[in-house]
């Protein structure tokens, strides 16, 4: 018996948004809205997005001991994430700086801060976390290293999926363990090289499957999904929603991909749900804030 369905390994980040009329150029000042202060970072929201369905789920992630890392924490806590395995201090909490102007494009800085002081020897010293959990997920805003120690730390019997966000080459001992490894059409070609990434995204499936994973998901936006493994390639069918705002809908996806595989679902079946779990994220603004329950899921 697991303690936990899912153990997310990643980043918390605070993320600042600013409503603007115009994006500042260089050395200019512009006035904007009230600050808004929302939880974030991609290990913070898969963990929020799990839980809120409803599964067993830890985080192990680093943040300060500042008031932005306590405001993600009471997050990830207030979703009913055990933060037993958060750990606070070494660097200020990782915060993204945005501004918005009113046509939707954005300008983002962030600082990784404590999340780049997340090191191999915090995933060993967290080795009871790992025993304790069915299936393990990744991101890529922590140190590869440190991602790398996350695969070497695997129970065995215990299932790994990576989401390579923001993209960058893989050690073949990263893309072995993952199963799957879930990009988006943006992440799909830079792993690829443009010149390798053909022309559908079957033939993206298909070329990233031959690196070594043990299967791959392409994440296709509205047009929903596909899966790809020894066995072959599938469509996972599309959800037709209205969209509002896709921040973390890939997230939500992958993080409820995650729960389902770990609860013995076929990839086909666990991606489809995933993509129905996107569908509702995206219906609604933001991202920790917009994940549903696993009863407004079904009530799709
Ligand atoms: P990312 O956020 O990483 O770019 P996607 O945009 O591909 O990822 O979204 C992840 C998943 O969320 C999709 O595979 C799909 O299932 C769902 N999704 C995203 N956008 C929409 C949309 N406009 N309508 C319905 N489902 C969506």
């Amino acid at each position: 018996m697991n303690d936990y369905d899912l153990l997310v390994v990643g980043s918390a980040n605070a993320d600042l948004v600013i409503g603007v009329e115009r994006r500042p150029g260089p050395g200019e000042t512009v006035l904007g809205s009230d600050l808004a202060v929302h939880p974030g970072g991609k290990g913070g929201n898969q963990a929020v997005a799990a839980a809120r369905l409803g599964a067993r789920t830890a985080l192990l992630a680093r943040v300060g001991d500042d008031a932005h890392g306590r405001l993600l924490l009471d997050a990830q806590r207030a979703a009913g994430v055990d933060t037993a395995g958060v750990l606070v201090g070494g660097a200020p909490t990782g915060v993204a700086l945005i501004t918005v102007d009113p046509s939707g494009d954005n300008s983002i800085v962030v600082s990784p801060g404590a999340n780049g002081r997340l090191t191999p020897g915090d995933i060993r010293a967290a080795a009871g976390l790992f025993r304790a959990s069915r299936v393990v997920s990744a991101q890529l805003e922590i140190p590869l290293e440190t991602v790398v120690e996350v695969v070497r730390g695997l129970s065995p019997g215990s299932r790994f999926v990576l989401n390579p966000s923001p993209p960058r080459p893989l050690p073949a001992e990263v893309l072995a363990a993952c199963d799957p490894l879930i990009v988006n059409e943006h992440e799909a070609k830079v792993l690829l090289g443009e010149g390798r990434a053909g022309v559908a995204p079957e033939d993206w499936a298909r070329s990233l499957l031959a690196e070594g994973p043990r299967s791959v998901v392409v994440t296709l936006g509205a047009a929903g999904a596909l899966v790809a493994s020894p066995a072959g390639v599938a469509r996972v069918p599309s959800v037709r929603v209205a969209a509002v705002d896709t921040t973390g809908a890939g997230d939500a996806f992958a993080a409820a991909l995650a729960w389902r595989l770990g609860a013995g679902e076929p990839l086909a079946e666990a991606a489809a749900y995933a993509a129905r779990v996107g569908a509702v994220a995206v219906t609604r603004a933001g991202a920790q804030e917009s994940y549903p329950t696993a009863a407004e899921v079904a009530a799709l």
